[in-house]
């Protein structure tokens, strides 16, 4: 029986803190529509307070969807709240997430070494009437094993915590945040914060595509569903790297340009048989497809199938021979197309 977890997205909030981040209100809407199309539960839209700029994001995000719910980012203070409250009163569903400015310094030293103190908190917070209880890893500081037993350890002292939603929200300082959301999930979370593309503060936040294709590759480990049509993680991943101006790097993991590119030949012709031989992920699945490179590690089983893709169908001395003159051509580091291969060789 497979337990469902909420997916708050925070690139529009946590995703926007990147610096050089300064999205308009239409390109919040924009996004925020695309995550709605996307499956998640929660878009975090901004911070209203911190801005009259970002007050009209929240406000736009708030009348663009109706599905997720929109929460807004807001300190313990009068001011962020109401203006919280303002900037969301178009949404259907709406939620203030709130964090304790005084004892936020406080609370991330007592992640580490004080879950008392946490459980305390938390017990104090649900009293006063939270529904969502959010553990955060702010400074991307935990291992994997250590946040899920802070987590655990939380809530056996805090048993109250079983009637609300715990979420994890994490950090990438070590290159650990979605080893530890999944922790964090294994250890009882119900909702993960994460961002597309794994935008945020510094090293930026646990990548939403990420988190979603652990937990559907490895299905049978985790038992987690999530709301998330995987098919259009590439779509999304490419407005957001267009409208926040943050390109993707080419070998991260699901939405980078090589993530289901194969150039070694040894892996070519593994593909070319069976595509399970090299490949965990089926591309279909989160919207894109697979592609060989021809470069100078490819193989002549994948050159052959290129040429064929192309029309031209080699085989025996022919083909030997061709591949030898792209071999030498792939050699020199220039990037070789077909197209310039048969030019030279019709020449
Ligand atoms: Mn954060």
């Amino acid at each position: 029986m497979s337990r469902r977890i909420q997916i708050l997205d925070t690139t529009l909030r946590d995703g926007e803190q990147s610096p050089g981040i300064a999205l308009q209100p239409h390109e919040k809407a924009e996004i925020a529509e695309q995550l709605e199309r996307l499956g998640v539960d929660v878009v975090e839209a901004g911070f209203p307070g911190a801005s009259p700029g970002d007050f009209e994001g929240v406000r736009a995000v708030a009348a663009a969807v109706t599905a997720p719910t929109v929460a807004a980012f807001a300190r313990t203070h009068r001011g962020d709240i109401e203006a919280a409250g303002q900037a969301l009163a178009a949404a259907r569903r709406s939620r203030i997430n709130l964090v304790l400015a005084t004892s936020a310094l406080h609370m991330e030293k007592k992640l580490r070494s004080d879950p008392a103190f946490v459980a305390r908190v938390c017990r104090a917070a649900i009293e006063g009437g939270v529904t969502i209880m959010n553990l955060p890893d702010t400074v991307g500081y935990s291992l994997p094993q250590q946040y899920a037993s802070f987590i655990a350890d939380v809530r056996r002292r805090c048993p109250e915590l079983r009637d609300v939603t715990l979420s994890v929200h994490c950090h990438d300082d070590l290159g650990l945040s979605v080893a530890n959301s999944l922790a964090g999930i294994e250890a009882g979370a119900g909702q993960v914060e994460c961002t597309i593309n794994g935008i945020g503060e510094r090293a930026g936040n646990a990548s939403l595509e990420e988190i979603v294709v652990a937990l559907k590759v490895h299905a049978e480990h985790f038992g987690i569903e999530t709301g998330i049509d995987t098919t259009l993680i590439a779509a999304t991943s490419r407005l957001v790297a267009e409208r926040t101006g943050y390109a993707v790097q080419r070998n991260k993991a699901v939405v980078g340009a090589n993530a289901f590119a194969h150039e070694a030949g040894i892996h070519q012709d593994g593909m070319l048989k069976d595509s399970r031989t090299y490949q965990i992920i089926d591309p279909q699945e989160v919207g894109v497809s697979m592609t060989l490179p021809l470069g100078k590690h490819s193989g002549r089983h994948a050159f052959a199938k290129a040429c064929e893709a192309m029309g031209v169908t080699l085989a025996g001395d022919e083909l030997n021979a061709a591949f030898d003159r792209f071999k030498a051509l792939a050699d020199s580091g220039a990037a070789v197309t077909l197209d310039e291969l048969f030019t030279e060789v019709a020449a």
